[in-house]
């Protein structure tokens, strides 16, 4: 206890429990994990490294609040959601401080893109559900809509707030309860998120979480024969893991995995604005983003000007404390992540791919006090193969491949080359072409001319990118089984 007295002093944020049935309880296991700061290297927080016995508890507590939950209205399930949303607004710019410390986002972006969105979201979600038909008629029969039961949540570090929320709220409002379990990198917002599910007051048992390691607790979740759905955001290795397990109980999977996506600038694009917009969207959060544009597909007469357009753009990023309104650009959010992304830059200087900016060494002038983050240089490769292992891997850092190419046919082909499928962009000033040459493209989205966001809109990938869809009604329906009823009652 002094030990955790010591480290509150210190301004270490101590979570010593974990939230099951309601109740903020000790895990079985004695062990815990250290957070660290991405800007610093320092230990930000401490957990419970929780146990399988932890996940057994967490999915019983859901097995047992589920025949409850599920048969409240769904106007009522959403209530607790909005107030869940308003509850988590107030908190708002003290989340954004947390994530900004954990995985490194600067502070402005944080507020926009991993806050505010994600609350704006769930306090949308009651409209979404009265659009919903839970059932319908199909000739004889009655066909019902209804939760599939207990489901995990196993979430990343990239977008953590987000990522939790998202899958919570369509699990929630359907009349799913949940076990989550988040990255051990960034887990400190999903407690912020637990404390707020015991004010609001929803029934024990609804909303559970056990903090942990993959292997020990997120596995056991996957196995479990009482979890019906396990729900997941992190990378293709493990989502494969996971659907092989989860098969050996026939469970449903929805799999959020990742990308490698292809910005394809046509001959006759805004050159500038596709160059800026592209690279803005690549960079975004370090480039630690799954749906990042981090193929820039050029016609290869446009190669000169292009790396001069790409290299002014990478020197204008203010790499820095994230905390710092002025900081453009933060560190990665781990140490091992880091040294993964600088590997990956070595890799392709040997590959032979011209280095248009950046590289693996640290950034200079970094501010006082980041000498132990986790930076790594905004990069930009060119004249990259398109099957260069920095231009068919996923990287999840600050790292842009411009690939050449001949013809629209070979764009689409060399956009279409890797085993991704999640995003994609087309940038043209005709829109016959710009929609022909999006509809050839194999992902789950695709952005002509630059967009936004649209929430309402199936998000999720094709081929190794994932399987399912979240956001909107389509979120909703990830966490829905369908029942067939005909024949008269009586
Ligand atoms: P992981 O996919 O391994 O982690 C995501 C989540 O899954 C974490 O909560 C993790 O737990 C958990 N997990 C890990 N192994 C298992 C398992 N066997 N069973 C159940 N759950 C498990 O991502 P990493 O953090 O290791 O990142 C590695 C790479 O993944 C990155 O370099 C990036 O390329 C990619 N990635 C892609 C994302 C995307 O959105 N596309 C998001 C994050 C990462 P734990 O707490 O132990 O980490």
């Amino acid at each position: 206890v002094a030990l955790v007295d010591d480290d509150v002093d210190l301004g270490i944020d101590v979570r010593d429990r974990i939230y099951v049935n309601g109740r903020w309880q000790p895990s079985a296991g004695a062990g815990q994990i250290d957070v660290y700061g991405a800007a610093t290297g320092r230990v930000i927080g401490r957990i419970p490294a929780g146990t399988a016995a932890d996940a057994d508890l967490a999915v019983a507590a859901a097995r047992e609040a589920f025949d409850g939950w599920s048969a409240r209205s769904a106007a009522d399930r959403v209530g607790l959601l909005s107030a869940l949303a308003a509850g988590l607004d107030q908190r708002a710019s003290d989340l954004a401080r947390l994530i900004t410390t954990e995985v490194g986002t600067p502070i402005k972006l944080s507020e926009m893109l991993q806050v505010a969105p994600p609350i704006r979201n769930m306090a949308g979600l009651a409209a979404v559900v009265e659009s919903q038909p839970f059932s319908e008629r199909v000739g004889e029969s009655l066909v019902l809509r209804e939760p599939v039961g207990v489901a995990a949540v196993i979430t990343a570090w990239n977008y953590p707030l987000q990522q939790v929320l998202g899958k919570i709220g369509s699990a929630l409002a359907t009349g799913c309860t949940v076990v989550v379990k988040p990255s051990e990198i960034a887990p400190l917002s999903a407690f912020a998120v637990a404390d707020l599910v015991d004010e609001v007051g929803f029934p024990p048992g609804v909303f559970n979480l056990v903090t942990g390691t993959g292997p020990e607790v997120g596995e056991r979740l996957v196995a479990h024969p009482d979890v019906d759905m396990v729900t997941f955001t992190g990378s293709t290795s493990t989502g494969r893991r996971i659907g092989e397990i989860a098969a050996r109980t026939v469970k449903r999977t929805a799999l959020e995995l990742g990308g490698k996506s292809a910005n394809v600038i046509l001959d006759d694009a805004d050159l500038e604005q596709a160059i800026k917009v592209g690279i803005a969207n690549c960079f975004t959060n370090a480039g630690q983003t799954c749906t990042a544009l981090t193929r820039m597909l050029v016609p290869v007469g446009l190669l000169p000007e292009v790396e001069d357009l790409v290299r002014a753009r990478l020197e204008r990023y203010r790499v820095g404390d994230p905390l710092d309104r002025t900081t453009t650009l933060g560190p990665l959010a781990s140490a091992a992540h880091r040294d993964r992304v600088r590997d990956h830059i070595r890799r392709g200087i040997a590959e032979g791919a011209t280095l248009v900016s950046g590289g693996a060494e640290p950034p200079e002038g970094l501010p006082d006090g980041c000498a132990g983050g986790y930076f790594v240089r905004p990069t930009a490769f060119s004249r990259v193969r398109a099957d260069a292992a920095i231009a068919t891997e996923e990287i999840f850092g600050p790292v842009l491949s411009v690939i050449p190419y001949e013809n629209e046919e070979e764009a689409v082909a060399i956009a279409n080359s890797t085993i991704y499928g999640l995003a994609g962009a087309v940038w043209s000033n005709d829109p016959t072409r710009a929609n022909r040459v999006a509809r050839r493209l194999r992902t789950g989205a695709v952005d002509i001319n630059g967009s936004f966001f649209n929430p309402l809109a199936p998000f999720g990938g094709y081929k190794q990118s994932g399987v399912g869809r979240e956001m909107g009604t389509y979120g909703l329906h990830e966490f829905l089984e369908l029942k067939a009823v005909q024949g008269h009652a009586g």
